[in-house]
């Protein structure tokens, strides 16, 4: 049986193994590694190693961390079908899924490896006479990132390489479901030549994520998961006055307009809604079709979701795997009984697809489920899995109001082909992040990440240019060094008024 440890001042750290998790291949059901869960006294070695390597990593020069990153980015590069092996095995999504999982956090590395430009602060000479004002962007220290099971590799990417750049010492708690890809990133970062301490990975539950979030050494915390959890972490991490980021769930809608290419949109539709089965946090999970192109919608998905291979991720032939956990796959599917009650139509009902796996897999096809209205619990639980829900509305109006209505608000999209309602949409949609004729807009890495609403707490998107600032504290420094003795004292602030000026010229 594989054990899947910590990884502590730049080595692999089993711990006291007391607490431990199993970990399951998705697509047959079988366990296929143990994980050690971190309690309070392994998290607290996890900070004292980050705590230690601080100060060297925080006076390492930009040129030599540049160099490091660079190393990273092309050990990650190489060992990317490794990394997506392991996110398959335990994970379930597929395989060109997993390696489209690990560039996409391949991006923020080669963001991070920017940093030299992105730490520069900026320089007013002459302010007053003499005087010369500038400001620097400082690490705040050791950061922790706790991050959810559905992208093993890609979510810890979105935090570490910026945090480690920008000169913290990082701890990561990833998901105890699918433990193993950030033990290999954490190797990788040690052949990049990451200093030991510098990342630090504890494996675990609860008890590691409080430990964090109580822990007096822990600067920021940066968190990627559900919303109920998120506003834990949030309101936790932050009356412990720590800075904090906290992403939580999503219900993306996905508005098609009767003038847009259906054919497009219910490709994009099936693309979105069913990909990674649905387990993504900018999933389409709702679709919206205005002015009565629900009918036609219907049943292009249809007749896409029949040509759809559902089977396990290591072959080839497969474009949506598992769900993640047998207890996963047992909620998302109660949903269409809950569908049912509530008046909704099961249009495809995924528990009937033929599916091309082991039978003690987690398995459940695409679903469809029409004639969803508002107040169903359908449409306000973030169900996370491969079912998508159809709201007929009248008018572009109603979508949005629609949209604004939902608590969430991450990504939105709209399939048109009238730029004036695109812009509209743009402007009026109550969402982090917007795709016109784009199903998933998640923004490339020298953008920012984050929603809106009970879709993140806190100010600060990830990545990108926000999370540089995250990842730092500014600091203005105001400097005379000519005519040190010559200023005259007062005790006022200066008024800029022109008699002080002629005062402070000597006239
Ligand atoms: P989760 O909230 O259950 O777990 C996230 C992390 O929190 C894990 O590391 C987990 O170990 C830890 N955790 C779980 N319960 C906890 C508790 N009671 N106290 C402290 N820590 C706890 O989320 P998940 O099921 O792993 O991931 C799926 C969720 O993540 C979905 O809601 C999805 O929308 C969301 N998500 C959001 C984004 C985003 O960018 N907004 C991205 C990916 C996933």
């Amino acid at each position: 049986m594989k054990r899947i440890t910590h990884w502590i001042d730049g080595k692999p750290f089993s711990g006291d193994g007391e607490r431990r998790g199993k970990v399951f291949d998705p697509a047959t059901g079988v366990q296929s590694g143990e994980v050690g869960f971190a309690s309070v006294a392994e998290v607290d070695e996890a900070v004292t190693a980050a705590k230690a390597a601080f100060p060297a990593w925080r006076a390492t020069s930009l040129a030599k961390r540049t160099t490091i990153l660079f190393a990273l980015r092309e050990l990650i590069a190489k060992h990317s079908s490794d990394l997506a092996d392991l996110i398959v095995s335990e994970h379930g999504k597929v395989k060109s899924d997993a390696a489209g999982e690990v560039a996409r956090g391949l991006e923020v590395v080669e963001y991070a490896c920017g940093i030299a430009h992105l730490m520069k602060g900026e320089f007013s000479e002459n302010v007053s006479t003499g005087v010369n004002v500038h400001s620097v962007r400082q690490p705040l220290g050791v950061v922790a990132g706790i991050t959810p099971f559905n992208f093993p590799a890609m979510v810890p990417m979105w935090m570490f390489p910026l945090a480690i750049a920008t000169g913290n010492t990082f701890v990561l708690k990833p998901s105890e479901k699918d433990p193993s890809a950030s033990i290999l990133l954490a190797e990788l970062t040690a052949e990049a030549g990451v200093p030991q301490g510098v990342l630090n990975v504890v494996q675990g539950d609860r008890v590691a994520v409080d430990r964090i979030l109580t822990h007096p050494d822990v600067a920021a915390v940066s968190f990627v998961g559900s919303t109920s959890i998120a506003r834990h972490i949030y309101e936790t991490a932050a009356r412990e006055g720590k800075r904090v980021q906290a992403l939580g769930g999503a219900k993306n809608h996905m508005v098609v307009l009767p003038n847009a290419d259906l054919a497009a949109a219910a490709e994009a539709a099936v693309s979105a809604g069913f990909g990674s089965a649905g387990e993504r946090c900018m999933a389409a999970s709702v679709l919206v079709a205005v002015g009565g192109c629900g009918d036609e919608l219907v049943s292009r998905i249809h007749e896409r979701v029949n040509r759809l291979t559902v089977g396990p991720g290591t072959d080839a032939r497969s474009e949506m795997g598992p769900l993640v956990t047998s207890e996963h796959r047992d909620k998302v599917v109660s949903y269409l009984g809950i569908g049912e009650a509530e008046g909704a139509k099961i249009a495809i009902d995924g528990r009937d697809h033929d599916i091309s796996g082991e039978p003690g897999g987690y398995w459940l096809g695409p679903c469809l489920i029409d004639n969803v209205t508002e107040d169903m619990k359908v449409y306000i639980d973030e169900i996370f899995g491969p079912v998508l829900s159809l709201v007929r509305v009248d008018s572009l109006e109603d979508a949005i109001g629609l949209i604004h209505r939902n608590g969430y608000g991450n990504g939105a999209a709209i399939f048109t082909n009238d730029g004036g309602a695109a812009q509209l949409f743009e402007t009026e949609v109550d969402a982090g992040m917007v795709g016109i004729n784009v199903a998933i807009p998640v923004p490339v890495a020298y953008y920012s990440f984050g929603g809106w609403n009970s879709s993140l707490f806190g100010d600060l998107h990830v990545y990108g240019p926000d999370g540089v600032k995250f990842y730092t504290k500014g600091k203005a420094v105001t400097s005379r060094w000519q005519n040190i003795g010559q200023h005259h004292s007062s005790l006022n602030f200066p008024t800029n008024a022109p008699t002080d000026r002629a005062t402070a010229q000597g006239k």
